[in-house]
């Protein structure tokens, strides 16, 4: 047997991983490992066997017959060669050759398994996942894996070489302001009392900006007990990032690095540099802080065209419009119901237009539609060059409050041009200047819309108490396809403004002292400026790896419903291990 030298793939057991083996090896003795994909017998004398392992299958051809079953586990010991002619398998990257007058060893037997280990076979998820051990196997999940690892690998590198130092935080914690329902762990030796597990780093980083470490990372995992969707699970992973004397833009910088080199490595392709939009022009552009530039559609506004119009429907303080290019054939039951859908998220209606030819030659085009007779020549005139809309467009207007009318577009928008996230080409975005706050709670205080830990944007400062609505933060987002890849802020490291953003949010100084008195504590022993970010790691694998649900990127997730078939958690506790942190069972829930 010929191992090579050097090679990662031959271990004492081995000498060639199964998808390895080419032209290249005929001629070598070899050994390999792995499960036995599939078996024939040709009579007495001659047996087939595929070997797969991560890498893929090679065929073994044994002499006589051979005692196994899919799934087994063996090793196989003999000499490659060009397979006959007329037997290869264009299909197979190993398939010009096989491993013949081979020996088998049996390392591992199997029962039949619950599902062919094949990617072009469907299984129900719950199957899937009460047997993922079975499932890892099949190439998909082992490639998704495997780029995932890589995408670590890179993001860590790309910090490390950017000066940032990786510092483990505790799962064990006090709780955390970013909002998030969190899970609780009871402590065993303070009966009553309890930990809970963090829904991210983001006051232990704070802590170590104080603490010196002027450039913190950690691929973190955070804890957060919400509603599962395909984009959510109750842990995730972040690329955790913060650092101390920078501004805004030096965090966006450190993080389009680490993004753009993680793209390099799992695509092939460096991305061009990433743009920046502010959240208003976000918003007035795309209806959405997230927009996918992936495609155009671009909202148009029509205030102006409808100042002082004798239309009733858009006697409103914004007149918003968006193009469906092509769009003039779409019929009436299209169109209601995307005025349902438009009622459903919030507007009075949806006006529709069909440019249509107009009447003699060269003339300018006109419009189909139950407004148009409403409409002044210089209104209709005014529409159709406002939005450029050309003969055979729809022109889709919502009148409302201006975020609403921007809004509901952006949801149309996004309804009628969007693609699958993964789809390429992938669009990398940062949304800057978001606005401080984001509506108002129960009792009428304005709520974070980061966190309050947030520095609002120094030109707005002197507004904070006077007109909180209009005061934009230092928070960004970095988006990718329309999907929020990650989020951050510059922090407030001066205690006058954090009491004065603690006031406005209605947080009283005590509650921000049982709360967060040991973060406030220590700022009063010399905080830098500080900045940070966090970018989700299971959204970022899953785009590059071509799957909607991140749990296609995640080796162990839960179910939809947060359970795991396959440990059976979240489980009852035995009434001897509750009492012993200091607990009583209560009825089951149902
Ligand atoms: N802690 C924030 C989050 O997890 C990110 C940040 O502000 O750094 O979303």
């Amino acid at each position: 047997m010929t191992a090579i030298p050097g090679s990662l793939d031959a271990t004492s057991m081995r000498t060639h991983l199964c998808g390895r083996i080419g032209q290249a090896e005929a001629g070598n003795a070899v050994r390999v490992c792995g499960w036995v994909a599939k078996r024939r017998e040709h009579g007495e004398h001659l047996a087939f066997v595929d070997v797969r392992d991560h890498t893929g299958i090679v065929q073994c051809v044994i002499p006589g017959t051979v005692d196994v079953r899919s799934e087994y586990v063996i090793a196989v010991e003999g000499v490659v060669r060009p397979r006959p002619e007329g037997t290869v398998n264009p299909d197979l990257p190993t398939g010009e050759v096989e491993i013949g007058d081979c020996t088998v060893e049996i390392l591992g037997i199997a029962e039949p398994p619950p599902f062919v280990v094949d990617d072009r076979v469907e299984v129900d998820e719950s199957i899937r996942l009460k047997n993922r051990f079975v499932d890892l196997r099949r190439p998909r999940m082992q490639e998704n894996l495997r780029l995932r690892a890589k995408v670590n690998a890179s993001l860590r590198a790309s910090m490390d070489r950017q000066g940032f130092v990786e510092v483990e935080t505790p799962l064990l914690w006090a709780p955390t302001p970013e909002g998030a329902r969190e899970f609780v762990v009871p402590s065993r030796l303070h009966h009553g009392s309890f930990y809970v597990l963090p829904q991210s780093p983001q006051l232990a980083k704070q802590l170590l900006m104080v603490a010196g470490f002027d450039r913190y990372f950690q691929i973190a995992r955070c804890m957060r007990d919400e509603d599962l969707r395909a984009d959510r699970q109750f842990e995730f992973s972040q690329l955790d990032v913060e650092a101390s004397f920078v501004s805004q833009e030096d965090v966006l910088a450190f993080v389009s690095e680490a993004v753009l080199s993680a793209a390099e490595v799992a695509t092939g392709e460096r991305p061009d540099p990433i743009p920046h939009i502010t959240w208003a022009e976000a918003i007035d552009r795309y209806g959405t802080d997230k927009p996918d530039l992936r495609f155009g559609m671009e909202l148009v506004d029509l205030s102006a065209v409808f100042d002082g119009t004798e239309v009733k429907a858009f006697a409103a303080p914004c007149v918003k419009a968006m193009v469906i290019e092509g769009g003039a054939d779409l019929g009436r039951s299209k169109l209601d119901k995307l005025t349902d859908r438009a009622k459903a998220l919030g507007a009075k209606g949806l006006a529709w237009f069909r440019v249509t030819e107009g009447g003699g030659e060269g003339s300018t085009p006109g419009l189909d539609s139950p407004l148009d007779r409403f409409l002044s020549e210089s209104e209709r005139a005014g529409l159709l060059s406002a939005t450029t809309a050309a003969v055979g467009d729809l022109v889709l207007v919502v009148a409302d409050e201006y975020r609403l009318a921007c809004t509901v577009l952006g949801q149309l928008r996004v309804d009628i041009g969007g693609r699958p996230v993964s789809e390429g080409p992938f669009r990398y975005l940062w949304v800057v200047d978001f606005p401080m706050f984001d509506g108002v709670d129960g009792d009428a205080n304005p709520i974070a819309a980061h966190h309050p830990f947030t520095m609002p944007h120094p030109d707005d400062l002197d507004r904070l108490e006077s007109d909180p609505a209009s005061v934009r933060s230092q928070a960004y987002d970095l988006v990718l396809n329309g999907w929020e890849l990650g989020s951050g802020s510059v922090r407030i490291h001066r205690g006058d403004i954090q009491s004065r953003v603690f006031a406005v949010l209605g947080i009283s100084e005590e509650e921000a002292e049982s709360r967060f008195g040991f973060l406030l504590g220590a700022f009063r022993f010399g905080a830098p400026p500080h900045a940070g970010f966090a970018v989700g790691i299971d959204r970022l694998v899953a785009v590059f790896a071509g799957e909607e649900s991140i749990r296609e990127v995640i080796a162990f997730p839960k179910t939809q419903s947060g359970s795991d078939p396959m440990t059976g958690a979240p489980k009852p506790l035995a009434a001897g291990l509750l009492a012993e942190v200091g607990l009583r069972p209560a009825p089951a829930k149902d």
